[in-house]
């Protein structure tokens, strides 16, 4: 772990870490609903004419705003835009039917990962690409006095979603005016490891879907786990490390 850390540190060119926030993606890290995304994404193509999609490309799409991935899937098939109206029409149903196939369960381990960063007198700032409001509306319900929206970055904060690193650089903002040798990101995606490294902050991945951890490193990831439960056993140590390392 410790040479992870040290290869951050004088590849950032900074002395040490001073960790103050951990920036947290919320599906595929607090919410088990990455099933229901690929799986209300594939119906609502589908229904709208789309014959190139198929459920495990949404996990490479997860992070992008649903515009983005709407046009990026319009190009591919019909060699054009997605006009306005059909990227309004297309992301109201697959959210429609995203909360119909979604049950709401949390990823095991996440809560008492934020109980711990929370302990730890640390500030959990969540930074989703979401605008999902079944999910957004009860992240307080499912994990209670952690997030307000003075520390939630989400699809109605940015211009550019994730693979860009605006998310990640307006978290630094919302926990507190932070540089990126003041925070760690938690992140379960390419595209959002991408935007997270791109901020330039030290980045851990924990796969909870289907996806090789290759993709994870390749995208940027300095150490990836296999479950939150993982991360939570590993998060005490790797702080402690932060704080001890320098260069
Ligand atoms: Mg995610």
């Amino acid at each position: 772990m410790n040479h992870h850390l040290k290869e951050y540190l004088s590849k950032h060119h900074y002395p040490r870490f001073e960790i103050k926030a951990i920036l947290f993606d919320m599906d595929g890290v607090l919410y088990d609903s990455m099933p229901a995304h690929a799986d209300s994404w594939q119906k609502t193509m589908e229904e709208f004419g789309y014959s190139t999609t198929k459920p495990a490309e949404f996990y490479l799409h997860e992070g992008r705003l649903g515009q983005a991935t709407i046009n990026i899937i319009t190009e591919r098939e019909f060699g054009r835009e997605a006009t306005a109206k059909e990227m309004e029409e297309i992301y109201a149903r697959k959210t429609e039917l995203f909360r119909e196939y979604n049950n709401g369960k949390t990823i095991t381990g996440a809560a008492q990962v934020l109980e711990l960063v929370k302990e730890k007198g640390l500030t959990p700032v969540l930074v989703t690409g979401s605008g999902q409001p079944s999910l957004l509306g009860r992240l307080d319900a499912h994990f209670p006095g952690t997030f307000t929206p003075q520390t939630m970055v989400t699809a109605f904060d940015v211009v550019n979603g994730k693979p860009d690193p605006e998310p990640f650089l307006q978290g630094l903002k919302k926990g507190g005016d932070l540089q990126p040798n003041q925070a760690i990101v938690i992140e379960n995606a390419p595209l959002g490891i991408e935007a997270a490294v791109g901020a330039g902050i030290f980045t851990i991945a924990v796969n909870t879907g289907p996806l090789p951890d290759s993709l994870l490193r390749e995208a940027g990831a300095s150490v990836v786990f296999d479950s939150m439960t993982q991360l939570l056993e590993e998060l005490p140590g790797l702080l402690h490390q932060a704080e001890t390392t320098g260069i």
